[in-house]
């Protein structure tokens, strides 16, 4: 496989994850929270598909398209080792929609801070709310569920409190 195929399965995979999660969720009132802003590319597809519900974007240094750059008071700026705890402690189980793409091209680096943050991001999410996260994670509580129709086993993981 090229890293053209790959690039390609994780988009589709990210879209189709999103989309059956977003439906999933949609009578939940809580938060949507965006972990790793990066482009912007799948901000604004939560922005756009999303309703009624806030997205919080959780990033270390904001660089995204212009058209996809949340307001400051949808921001959550620093590093999410940091910023998860505090937010848990501030809003509590509440999130009803959880999607994290912070890694990069290092695939034991990834899954080395995936470790890390799920039992960070676990406490976060209200009961029934969905998690879709580009690796896998490592929690004790959250079930994983199977992958919705188009999206490539591998490229895509998606978890229910
Ligand atoms: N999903 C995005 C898109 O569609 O454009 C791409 C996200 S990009 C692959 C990963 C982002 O996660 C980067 O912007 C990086 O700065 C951010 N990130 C990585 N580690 C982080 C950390 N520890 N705390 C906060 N942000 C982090």
């Amino acid at each position: 496989m090229s890293r053209l195929d790959i690039f390609i399965d994780r988009m589709v995979s990210q879209r189709a994850c999103l989309d059956w999660a977003i439906a999933e969720t949609a009578t939940m009132p809580g938060p949507v929270f965006e972990l790793g802003l990066g482009n912007g590319r799948t901000y604004h597809h939560l922005r756009e598909k999303v309703a009624g519900r806030q997205i919080l974007v959780f990033e270390r240094a904001v660089a995204s398209h212009p058209d996809s750059t949340p307001p400051d008071a949808d921001l959550i700026l620093g590093d999410v080792r940091d910023t998860l705890p505090a937010t848990l402690a501030r809003l509590g189980a509440t999130a009803s929609l959880v999607h994290a793409d912070l890694g990069g091209h290092n695939l034991e680096k990834n899954d080395a801070f995936a470790q890390l943050i799920s039992p960070l991001v676990e406490p976060l999410l209200a009961p029934g709310g969905l998690m879709v996260s580009s690796d896998r994670m490592y929690f004790d509580r959250l079930e994983e569920l199977p992958l919705p129709p188009g999206a490539v086993p591998g490229r895509c993981f998606i978890y229910r409190a």
